[in-house]
């Protein structure tokens, strides 16, 4: 009997147990359903669509080769997925294992009409397997980074199945080109298209090339001016490689690089850890008592709606902070140490919400991830299951210049490009071109102000 492969952010061939599975079984038939409902606010915004575009066409034409294909659904992924299998005889489903509460509850809604069989593989060890000693998971992000390294089992990839048969006949598919997922007018995305080359190959030669990399990726990852992490992240997220492949190529590398590569990817693990204790957590502060007793809240402050399209736009003043978000929206990415930057200087030198800066980073990262997003947000803001870092406020300034940030201003500023590596930070008076703004907020002013609402909020 036929049997199909749910795909969903696993977008490759390689190391994808529930494909093998199938493969194994019998006849193949790979569906991807867009369900833009089941989501909710958190459809897949901008930049994710443009990259899904591209990543559904890259396997589309792997399959090919395999002269298999990938039917294409929209709608409720549920009752799509329930009527190609009635369709097909009564196939089963093989899928892997997703923890986005939408996902979870589609699992769930799938498993009582079809034979679904989940298989894990989009993580390094599946949610809730690493827990306390007394059998609860992990709240804090260290004692369960701890305990995967050492339960990390040395398991090899999977390979791509050798033959994948296919079925009689095919049910029906949408064409790609019909979804609309890319930008007509105006067509923002040259930026992503320059800079990015989607789809598992792509991510295989990203991996060889970081191979080299990770030796020096301890102290090179915090300098937004050189490429010194892996960029693998829009990768992982549509799953077109496995964290187990990284995790394998690079482990054991001379240097100190590999055991800090290995921590980060253990951040991303951890956040479907919160996600999954936590469903709400990409949309609400764990703590009690933020939201707008802390922050200005632009839906109904003007001055802080327009801070927060300055923030947007890259036109804050700030060279680090601008030249960051204009990355963000050339590229579609934006550098670790320059999105702790910048997400602190939202929540903080201006005062506004966390979830705001969710829902822009969601629109625009090819990255964009429930969990990852949600759980980095909220350490910034200092309102999650960690230690309250509200208090702690990044200087933007100081940070550009301990991280070396002047060729990283000057590729996304270029109204600042003339200026030398002593004035670029924090352009003097008489050096600010007319065409670059004046700080949105001076530094002092903006500390004093987010500690003192921070004071108020806290003696209620
Ligand atoms: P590398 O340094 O090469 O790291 C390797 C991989 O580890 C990454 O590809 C990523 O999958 C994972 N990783 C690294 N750091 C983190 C982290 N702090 N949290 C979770 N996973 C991590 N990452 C996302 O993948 N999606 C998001 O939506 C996202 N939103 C973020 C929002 C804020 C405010 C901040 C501060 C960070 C966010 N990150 C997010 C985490 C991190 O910035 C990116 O994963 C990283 O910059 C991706 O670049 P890279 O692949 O070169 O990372």
């Amino acid at each position: 009997t036929p049997q199909i492969v749910w795909l969903r952010r696993d977008l490759r061939l390689s190391d994808h147990p529930a494909f093998f599975a199938a493969a194994e079984a019998g006849p193949v038939v790979p569906v991807y359903v867009l369900d833009d409902n089941a989501a909710g606010e958190h459809a897949y915004g901008g930049a994710s669509r443009w990259w899904l575009h591209h990543s559904l066409q890259s396997l589309a034409s792997q399959l090919g080769a395999h002269h298999s294909r990938i039917i294409l659904r929209r709608g409720d992924a549920v009752e799509q997925l329930a009527d190609i299998s009635r369709e097909l005889g009564g196939t089963p489903v093989h899928a892997l294992r997703h923890y986005e509460p939408w996902w979870r509850k589609a699992q769930g809604a799938l498993a009582q009409q079809v034979d679904l069989v989940l298989h894990d593989g989009n993580y390094l060890l599946p949610a809730g397997a690493v827990t306390t000693g007394s059998g609860s998971p992990y709240k804090i992000y260290t004692p369960f980074s701890k305990a995967v390294m050492e339960q990390m089992p040395p398991r090899d990839a999977l390979p791509e199945p050798e033959h994948i048969s296919h079925p009689h006949s095919w049910p029906k598919s949408d064409d790609l080109a019909d979804w609309g997922l890319l930008p007509t007018t105006p067509d923002w995305a040259g930026g992503l298209q320059d800079f990015w080359q989607v789809g598992e190959a792509a991510a295989q030669d990203r991996l060889a090339e970081f191979e080299d990399d990770v030796a020096a990726y301890d102290e090179a990852r915090n300098m937004p001016s050189i490429d010194g992490s892996s960029q693998l992240s829009p990768h992982l997220h549509f799953g077109e490689i496995s964290p187990a492949q990284i995790w394998h190529a690079l482990k054991g590398r001379r240097g100190a690089g590999w055991n800090t590569y290995a921590k980060e990817l253990i951040w991303r693990d951890y956040a479907q850890n919160v996600i999954c204790q936590f469903p709400a957590y990409a949309t609400q502060s764990y703590r009690d008592g933020y939201g707008d007793r802390l922050w200005r809240n632009p839906n109904s402050d003007q001055q802080a709606a327009q801070d927060l399209h300055a923030w947007q736009r890259g036109q804050t003043g700030y060279p680090i902070v601008d030249a960051g978000m204009r990355q963000l929206w050339q590229t579609g990415w934006m550098h670790n140490r320059v999105r702790m930057i910048t997400a602190s200087f939202l929540v903080k030198h201006l005062l506004i919400d966390w979830t705001q800066g969710e829902k822009w980073f969601w629109d625009t990262l090819v990255d964009a991830d429930y969990g990852s997003n949600g759980v980095n947000w909220q350490w910034t803001a200092g309102t999650g299951v960690d230690s309250n870092m509200f208090v702690r406020i990044m200087a933007p300034l100081s940070q550009s210049e301990k991280f070396g940030a002047a060729r990283y201003i000057r590729e996304f500023v270029p109204e600042l490009a003339h200026l030398g590596d002593d004035d670029i930070h924090d352009p003097p008076a008489g050096m600010r071109p007319a065409d670059y703004p004046d700080k949105i907020i001076g530094h002092k002013e903006a500390r004093e102000r987010a500690l003192a609402a921070y004071r108020e909020m806290k003696d209620g």
